[in-house]
């Protein structure tokens, strides 16, 4: 029911907004595709021998709490992922969103840890920032890869309790201050999270800094195991 429901969706607004590119808005060729072929080109993946990915893998997973990291793009600014990124605000936005994230989690179910997963975890906004944005991006993209892995998303397991100042301008050890003790189980999640395999979602990974403090909730107080996922990487001066 919930495909039937995405792809009536999808119809109605694409008959209601014929699609254009989400990057430079000329009309798409390819039926259904978010960017024309021009824009899909400057599309960048994220490869195993990408100095992000080496980066990544070292503050997340080898100094960190994360078993292993999956990221799909190169964030690059004024670069189609940022404009995708953007779109998410913007009508459609959680077809977008959904369709990156079963992208993400196409990816992920090449790895071999996937069949582990038992849930999929987006990364909390604290809920001041919830009621001025109108939605979690980390949210629909972990919609997208629950329904590719056919897995359920747990969003109520863990909160933010701290409303962190911008992340933007700060570096590294800035970052991991500003939300060292951001992140909180709740009493639920503690009970409904406990032990489990998880699958903890982010849009962006900067320095790592919050989806590590994330992680590390949900390791040191409900016993998960976190493998940690991103639609992009980003290089700090992006
Ligand atoms: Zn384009």
């Amino acid at each position: 029911m919930p495909v039937i429901c995405d792809r009536l969706r999808e119809a109605i607004l694409s008959f209601l907004f014929p699609p254009v590119c989400t990057c430079c808005a000329t009309l798409l060729p390819p039926p259904g595709a978010l960017l024309c072929p021009a824009c899909h080109s400057r599309v960048q993946t994220i490869t195993q021998d990408d100095p992000l990915f080496f980066l990544a893998c070292r503050r997340l997973c080898e100094d960190g709490p994360c078993a292993d990291v999956v990221s799909a793009y190169r964030f690059e600014k004024d670069g189609p992922v940022q404009a995708l990124m953007h779109a998410l605000k913007y009508r459609g936005g959680t077809m977008v969103g959904r369709r990156l994230g079963a992208q993400l989690g196409q990816l992920i179910l090449m790895r071999p840890w996937a069949p582990m997963i038992e849930v999929v975890v987006p990364v909390p906004l604290h809920r001041a920032r919830l009621r001025e944005r109108g939605y979690n991006q980390a949210e629909l993209f972990a919609r997208g890869i629950g329904s590719v892995l056919g897995l359920p998303v747990s969003t109520s397991g863990i909160r933010r309790i701290r409303c962190t100042q911008s992340q933007t301008t700060l570096g590294y050890a800035e970052r991991q201050g500003n939300v060292h003790s951001a992140f909180e189980p709740c009493l639920r999640g503690r009970h409904t999270l406990r032990g489990k395999t998880v699958l903890l979602v982010d849009d962006v990974i900067t320095t790592g800094a919050t989806i590590r403090a994330c992680a590390m909730a949900l390791v040191e107080k409900t016993g998960c195991k976190v493998f940690a996922a991103s639609i992009a990487q980003a290089d700090q001066d992006s």
